[in-house]
């Protein structure tokens, strides 16, 4: 009988268990990120057009409350001055640390305003290279030093990294010449009693191996080593990897697994984490860790900012359509909010690549939803609006434009210096 390991998991981590989807960096990535000023400026057009009368969705600038929800970060300020810049009036704050979207705001924002017009997500800062960029980290003027962005999100991942960190660094993969590759795994990443930490990381051995090694006294490398289980390694795990990687496990010399360590072999969770009745997680992000830790495509501050995005989003298309709210309506603007330190302007500039639009009309509890691709399909052939209040003044003269050709960032093509 083969012996699974997936009995020790906590039940929100069952592999077989459908996860819903999060939007891949990929194709969100697939065109680069406004500046934010000037997405304002074309969603304000956008909200005039008769695509969005149609929708039923009339936008009057005068009745219209402008919101935001995002970090309390310094960084992300830049945000407060374009709505304010831009509307003339002041946003009313439905954010919270971390960028979480405070549902408990609606009601006092709607008693402000009928119309609501949100904008808002998850940040993360960016320093350029030649390397495609950095991200998780800022410039911070006031220490003279770089220190993590969204400092509440990273400090949330960063337990889960380490451990994550560890597991790629030590679990091996060697070829002893008899053919089968051989996964030698500390038992910390078996079973979660071997692990003090209360961070635990189990290899998936359904998905990555065929069986432990049986021990035989007249093989070597069958002699269990201490602290350690042997696994035959399966062979579909090498024939979906780069050759060159693959063929640096069919050495004799165990091999550090790395990055390519991707979700589908492990599974990670946090025994002190808060649940539910059912055994779901209060914090979400918990369901998704496996993702950020190991995404390919994506430095995994990005991944989280993604999928943060797309959580906190969930929330607001889900509260806004209950039948207190029916007679308002709302244009809310999903988004990953990119900070970047410019030394000329002695400030933060943040871009904003759009993940989603919700707009709600009035009298109703449905919602429309625009997707990324309409959203720049549609916006980069509007002329954005000019602002209220000069914006140039508080940019200095700095039209932006320098800043969004040092964002040099590509899915893939980034360097994770970490590991
Ligand atoms: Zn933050």
């Amino acid at each position: 009988m083969k012996m699974t390991n997936r009995n020790w998991l906590p039940a929100y981590c069952n592999p077989t268990a459908y996860l819903p989807k999060i939007q891949e960096t990929r194709s969100q990535f697939s065109k680069p990120p406004y500046l934010f000023s000037d997405f304002m400026g074309r969603a304000l057009r956008f909200l005039r057009s008769d695509e969005v009368k149609k929708m039923g969705f009339i936008y009057d600038p005068k009745h219209t409350l402008p919101c935001k929800w995002k970090c309390a970060d310094e960084s992300v300020f830049g945000i407060d001055l374009a709505i304010a810049a831009f509307t003339g009036h002041y946003p009313f704050d439905k954010g919270q640390i971390g960028g979480v979207f405070n549902q408990h705001s609606i009601g006092a924002a709607v008693h402000h305003g009928k119309v609501n017009m949100d904008f808002g997500g998850s940040h993360v800062g960016y320093v350029p290279n030649e390397f495609g960029g950095e991200f998780g980290k800022i410039w911070r003027p006031q220490y003279g030093e770089y220190s993590t962005d969204c400092g509440h999100i990273m400090k949330r991942i960063a337990p889960f990294k380490e451990v994550y960190d560890d597991a790629c660094k030590s679990i091996m993969a060697f070829n002893p010449g008899s053919g089968k590759v051989i996964l030698s795994i500390p038992n910390e990443f078996i079973q979660p009693n071997w692990s003090s930490n209360n961070i635990k990381l189990l290899i998936d051995t359904d998905r990555l191996t065929i069986s432990d090694v049986p021990y035989k006294q007249d093989l070597k490398y069958t002699h269990t080593p201490i602290g350690r289980s042997l696994f035959y390694l399966k062979p579909e795990f090498l024939e979906n990897l780069e050759l060159e990687v693959a063929k640096s496990f069919q050495n004799s010399t165990p091999t550090p697994i790395g990055k390519t360590l991707t979700h589908r072999y492990f599974n990670i969770f946090d025994t002190d984490a808060d649940v539910d009745d059912v055994g779901l997680p209060h914090d979400k992000l918990n369901l998704y860790m496996k993702y950020i830790l190991s995404a390919h495509n994506s430095p995994h501050a990005l991944k989280a900012a993604i999928i943060k995005t797309n959580l906190e989003y969930n929330k607001i298309s889900d509260s806004v359509r209950l039948p207190e709210y029916k007679q308002n309506s709302f244009a809310s603007f999903a988004g990953v909010i990119i900070d970047m330190y410019d030394e000329a302007l002695g400030n933060y500039i943040n871009l904003y690549q759009p993940l989603g639009l919700c707009i709600k009309p009035p009298n109703s509890t449905n919602v429309i939803e625009l997707s990324p691709e309409e959203i720049h399909y549609t916006f980069d052939n509007l002329t954005p609006v000019s602002p209220v209040y000069p914006f140039e003044l508080i940019l200095q003269g700095n039209d932006g434009k320098k800043i969004l050709d040092n964002f040099t960032f590509k899915p893939g093509y980034f360097k994770t210096l970490e590991l």
